[in-house]
């Protein structure tokens, strides 16, 4: 998607405990909101010997969203493919390999109280709750399109139908941009909704499902939110979320130790 290489991707079933773990050569980087070395388009993780995997974030979805929590990830080509441009053909792959259930109880992250942070308009908060929820507003309307806010309760809604196939989206008017700063070289109607200055999609199969951007901005929430390693009970907020907003409001809340409890 954004290298424009090619690249390849194989999961394999790991050991109780292992974790979510990316291989990169003889290297290897666990998914870990402290390995987040860029949040520019997408989310990239590096290593501590310098080996970086780039668009982990639809794959780690796939993951939470089905509880996958042990697995081994090979990547070749630096990038995780982006396939359809959502996480659908993951989901699908994952559920006929089988999933074998070996942890009776998942470590889980609870939220104790509210941490916001705020960039300019931008805002994005977790807080307690009972189960986790993600509730966004976005603003495109600079760029034509008009969105209406979207929730999703883990509790309540299906990932699979309602979140997983959503795919990837981007403005025409930015083509320009992204051309020239070497971003997207990979993106085409194949992988990518692309709106017009209307806000209608120019890719000939319309769009999947109603609010098709809002449920790929949970679904990139969901594999950013990931990182923190544990299944998550919190009501996550946000006007206009970004991959640098998911990955600043982690930071914020691992460096308040007060702000929330793993339970096992
Ligand atoms: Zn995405």
């Amino acid at each position: 998607m954004h290298s424009g290489n090619h690249c390849r991707v194989s999961v394999s079933p790991a050991k109780k405990g292992n974790g979510i773990v990316f291989s990169i050569g003889k290297d290897s980087i666990r998914a870990s909101f402290d390995r987040i070395s860029d949040t520019i388009m997408c989310t990239k993780l590096s290593s501590v010997n310098g080996s970086v995997v780039s668009t982990v974030e639809h794959l780690a979805a796939a993951l939470y969203g089905l509880e996958i929590t042990d697995v081994k990830i090979k990547v070749e080509g630096g990038e995780v493919p982006i396939l359809d441009g959502s996480a659908i053909q993951f989901v699908e792959a994952f559920t006929s390999a089988g999933i074998e259930k070996f942890h009776d109880i998942i470590q889980t992250l609870r939220i104790k109280k509210t941490i916001k942070i705020q960039d300019e308009e931008r805002w994005t908060s977790l807080s307690p709750a009972d189960s986790f929820s993600i509730n966004i507003e976005c603003d495109f309307m600079a760029k034509g399109l008009k969105t209406d806010p979207f929730s999703f309760d883990f509790a309540k809604d299906d990932f699979t139908e309602e979140i997983a196939p959503a795919r990837t989206f981007g403005f025409f008017s930015d083509i320009e941009f992204l051309r020239k700063n070497n971003l997207a070289a990979g993106a085409s109607l194949d992988n990518t909704i692309v709106f017009d200055n209307k806000g209608l999609p120019i890719n000939k199969e319309g769009l999947r499902l109603s609010n098709e951007p809002l449920r790929h901005k949970v679904l990139d929430i969901i594999g950013d939110l990931s990182m923190t390693g544990s299944r998550i009970i919190a009501r996550f907020d946000s006007f206009c979320p970004s991959h640098r907003m998911n990955n600043m409001i982690l930071k914020a809340l691992f460096a308040d130790k007060d702000s929330f409890e793993l339970v096992d």
